[in-house]
């Protein structure tokens, strides 16, 4: 059906959405970051630069390495585990308000512990926001926890073993983002099995600012049940049949890819060919609040670009629900209500 565009966006509105690729201190907003620090002197001055700094530069990073500078600086906003219940509960009201019904949501527990601070202390007010949230708001939380590549190997551990504690508070798996290139998959192969022993969930960005063969590691070394971008995943079609057989879905996040400077422009994303090639696509907004999105914004976005119409748009969210780590009764249900949408 082709249709105008404001009856497609009133259509993705309602669709009920699931996130699977969205960083914690990546989507606190400008107002929830003024909020945090409106009784703390030093901190309002430095939100208010970090704000202006986005915003002057319309939310694009000169390059990779910037942004992750900036990640770090919006870390460092975020001081108490109520700051961090605080950011928690405005974010799963903005995904209620964009009918996001479930969220996969990291925790960059690797950053917590670069700032030498209590993960379990911290979780805790986090996981506790979530679990009071989640009557009002109907959006059902679960937790990623996310080591650092270029941190290295214990880093990577003590990740691993606060996931391990943390589990009855809504942990089910082990990530890792950062820089590719500074961390290569092979180092972190010990940690991740050590994980999937336990039980957790093995995810990991891949493919985002390195080539294919980061990809390949990502499943082979990792054992990465979804990948995080895998954008240049078609320069190898040995990687794109190993996707494709394995039927490992790609988590892509064309806004982020855009601002971070890895591709140009939203037209240049290889989400159709991904399509195309038979790859499982689910779209997702990575660090929202950085990249000026949301999850609904990406879908508007990809179907103005792209020209989808609602069958896409449908596919892309029922991508999402089966790539997620829900009970089968949860998608089966998520599954029937998008039937209904
Ligand atoms: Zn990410």
């Amino acid at each position: 059906m082709i249709e105008n565009d404001s009856s497609l966006d009133s259509y993705i509105a309602r669709l009920p959405k699931v996130e699977l690729h969205l960083h914690l201190e990546g989507a606190a907003r400008p107002e929830t970051l003024l909020e945090l620090s409106a009784t703390k002197t030093g901190l309002r001055q430095k939100a208010e630069e970090w704000i202006a700094a986005r915003r002057s530069n319309h939310f694009r990073y000169a390059n990779f390495r910037d942004f992750l500078e900036a990640f770090k600086l919006v870390s460092l906003l975020i001081e108490t585990p109520g700051d961090y219940a605080l950011v928690t509960t405005r974010l799963i009201e903005w995904l209620a308000n964009q009918n996001v019904r479930y969220a996969e949501i990291t925790f960059a527990a690797g950053v917590v512990l670069w700032k030498k601070q209590s993960v379990d202390a911290i979780f805790e007010a986090v996981a506790d926001a979530a679990k009071k949230a989640e009557p009002h708001t109907g959006v059902k939380v679960r937790w990623i926890f996310d080591a650092i590549r270029h941190f290295g190997v214990d880093h990577a551990r003590e990740v691993l073993q606060a996931a391990a504690r943390l589990r009855s508070r809504g942990v089910m798996g082990l990530g890792i983002g950062g820089d590719e290139a500074r961390g290569h998959a092979k180092l972190f192969g010990d940690v991740f099995r050590e994980a999937r022993d336990l039980g957790l969930h093995c995810l990991a960005h891949a493919g985002e600012a390195c080539g294919p063969e980061s990809i390949r590691d990502a499943v082979e070394l990792l054992g990465a049940e979804r990948v995080g971008h895998g954008l240049t995943a078609l320069q190898d079609s040995n990687v794109v049949a190993l996707l494709r057989e394995r039927q490992i879905p790609l988590e892509v996040c064309p806004s982020s890819n855009v601002c971070t400077g890895l591709i140009a422009r939203w037209e240049d994303h290889p989400l159709p060919k991904f399509l195309d090639a038979g790859l499982t696509v689910t779209l997702n907004s990575d660090d929202p609040a950085m990249f000026g999105t949301s999850l609904q914004d990406e879908f508007v976005r990809a179907t103005n670009c792209f020209g989808f119409q609602r069958e896409t748009a449908a596919d892309l969210c029922r991508n999402a629900i089966r790539a997620s780590f829900m009970s089968a009764g949860e998608k089966q249900a998520l599954e029937a209500e998008l039937a209904r949408v």
